[in-house]
């Protein structure tokens, strides 16, 4: 007989985690609070208007391919993407424009001619890029850190080896402006650290692999955006017999004698081999297993970054825009200090549109474009953030105004918000954090919490919040992590 696993949350991770089961002849069950799934990965409709509600930048897709081919699927034939001539376009605050080609030689061109800087050193911060990436992966992202075995492994112990190359000990910054003269390359550059979440004048230099997934790999489109994710990885969980319980919000993980039996959901209980948590780890403990001894010092890491997004109808089309658009703010460094310092929303933050009728034309009316523009802020600790709300909203017009030479306030015909408080209310996600905990920690990859518990046997846990941290292909690596452990 199949043994039952249960899935507590149905976010890209917790459908991931339950796909994998499946393929291992689990019978899994997924208790979701919200009617459907995805978790942050979801879409919102608004007077003829679709948006992506939460993540919009696609990498690494042949982790979602994965998911097909591990349940004898052909991936092809489910889930469609390509991959994005442009990255992004960026606009600096004195007027410079800068196209970031896919194309390498298109990228090279346009990147001397803009910085003068010659070709070498950007290929060169470019390949050091890929050699932290190739070497850090498989001990960082694509295994549990907390399973002795990972650390005997050669592949950790050469990573441990070569320590001195990682640029763990200098900040993302550092290592920019080391390599980096113009100062618009060094932004540019440090922006990777928002990909988790963190400062770049915090979070260790590793974080200088980022680009590599950018620039060597590619950004990727999936056709019908990124809710196309969700919606075929639900597809094929369902396909497969993965059973779904939706607006049933888990009240408590049933624990006996160091064991897990279960959960409960409605006043019901139900029992299961084994528990997976896809919820955000600081409300599994607090309020799923009050009566466990919770890691207080993991718990109290500090939070990643949330953000304040408008999702805009806008009357008009802009060409000089692509599907991601950045507006960089003239101060980064005090952007970031306001941030994780002053904790508060900065006061020229640097400004990301993200407009998918660019690819999908449906996704806005006729001659109009659907614009998701975020700026990013602190997780919630009781800021006023109503007050935030209409004054940023201010800021950002009146600068994406000069940026773009128009009157957005009179283009805008629909609006709808999503701010750190209803990222926490629509997700559980403590704080409203886009990305679990944050990386300004040099120590933070170790910090995290596991995938499993070591005091509850069966217990597992997935997903942004926990092991190897935030954003999809994370999410995806740690629903592998999982499967393995199991
Ligand atoms: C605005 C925004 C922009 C982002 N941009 C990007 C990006 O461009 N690229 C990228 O890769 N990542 C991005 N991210 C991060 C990425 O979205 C997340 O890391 C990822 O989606 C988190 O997935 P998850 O599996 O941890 O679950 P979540 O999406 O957090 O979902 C958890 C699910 O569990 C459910 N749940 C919680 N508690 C319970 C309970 N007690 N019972 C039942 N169900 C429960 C919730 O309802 C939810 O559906 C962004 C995030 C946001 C919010």
């Amino acid at each position: 007989m199949s043994k039952n696993a249960i899935i507590i949350g149905s976010g890209i991770a917790g459908l991931a985690t339950a796909i994998r089961l499946k393929a291992k002849n689990y019978d899994v069950s997924v208790f979701e609070a919200n009617e459907s799934p995805g978790g942050k990965l979801s879409r919102l409709e608004s007077n003829g208007y679709t948006f992506d509600a939460g993540p919009s930048l696609f990498t690494l897709p042949s982790l979602v391919d994965e998911l097909f081919e591990i349940s004898g699927e052909k991936p092809d034939e489910n889930f469609k993407y390509y991959k994005k001539n442009i990255h992004c376009q960026y606009f600096f605050n004195d007027g410079t424009k800068f196209t970031a080609w896919d194309d390498q030689d298109k990228f090279i061109n346009e990147i001397t001619e803009v910085f003068k800087i010659n070709a070498k050193s950007v290929l060169e911060y470019l390949d050091k890029s890929k050699r932290k990436y190739e070497l850090t992966s498989p001990l960082f992202l694509e295994r549990s850190l907390h399973k002795v075995n990972s650390f005997l492994n050669f592949n950790t112990l050469k990573a441990i080896a070569s320590a001195n190359n990682l640029d763990l000990f200098d900040t993302l910054d550092e290592v920019n402006r080391h390599h980096f003269k113009d100062p618009r390359l060094v932004q540019l550059f440090n922006r990777y650290a928002t990909y988790n979440g963190s400062s770049p004048y915090k979070t260790p230099g590793i974080m200088s692999m980022i680009p590599h997934l950018e620039f060597n790999v590619g950004t990727f489109y999936p056709e019908g955006g990124m809710y196309s994710i969700t919606d075929s990885l639900y597809a094929l969980a369902k396909k497969k017999g993965v059973k779904f319980n939706f607006n049933s919000p888990v009240d408590r993980i049933i624990c006996k004698n160091g064991v897990v039996e279960g959960i409960i959901t409605k006043n019901e209980e139900h029992s299961a081999d084994l528990v997976v948590s896809n919820m955000d780890i600081v409300p599994t403990y607090r309020k799923l297993m009050p009566d466990q001894k919770a890691p207080e010092k993991t718990l109290s890491q500090e939070r990643s970054s949330s953000a304040l997004i408008y999702y805009w109808g806008i009357r008009k089309q802009f060409p000089e825009l692509d599907l991601h658009n950045i507006f960089f703010s003239g101060n980064y460094k005090k952007e970031f200090t306001d941030i994780f310092d002053h904790k508060k929303v900065p006061d020229d933050p640097t400004i990301y549109i993200n407009i998918t009728s660019k690819e999908d034309p449906e996704h806005a009316p006729e001659g109009c474009e659907n614009w998701f523009v975020m700026v990013n802020v602190p997780p919630n600790s009781g800021q006023n953030w109503d007050e935030m709300i209409s004054i940023t909203k201010k800021r950002i017009i009146s600068r994406l105004n000069k940026f773009l030479d128009a009157d957005i306030e009179k283009l805008i015909e629909t609006e709808e918000m999503l701010t750190p408080i209803t990222i926490e209310s629509k997700t559980s996600s403590y704080m409203g954090a886009l990305y679990g905990a944050g990386s300004n920690d040099r120590n933070a990859a170790f910090l995290r919490h596991p995938n499993f518990s070591s005091k509850i046997k069966n217990l597992y846990f997935c997903g942004g919040s926990v092991h190897p941290g935030g954003g999809i292909p994370l999410c995806l690596q740690s629903a592998k992590i999982v499967s393995s452990l199991v």
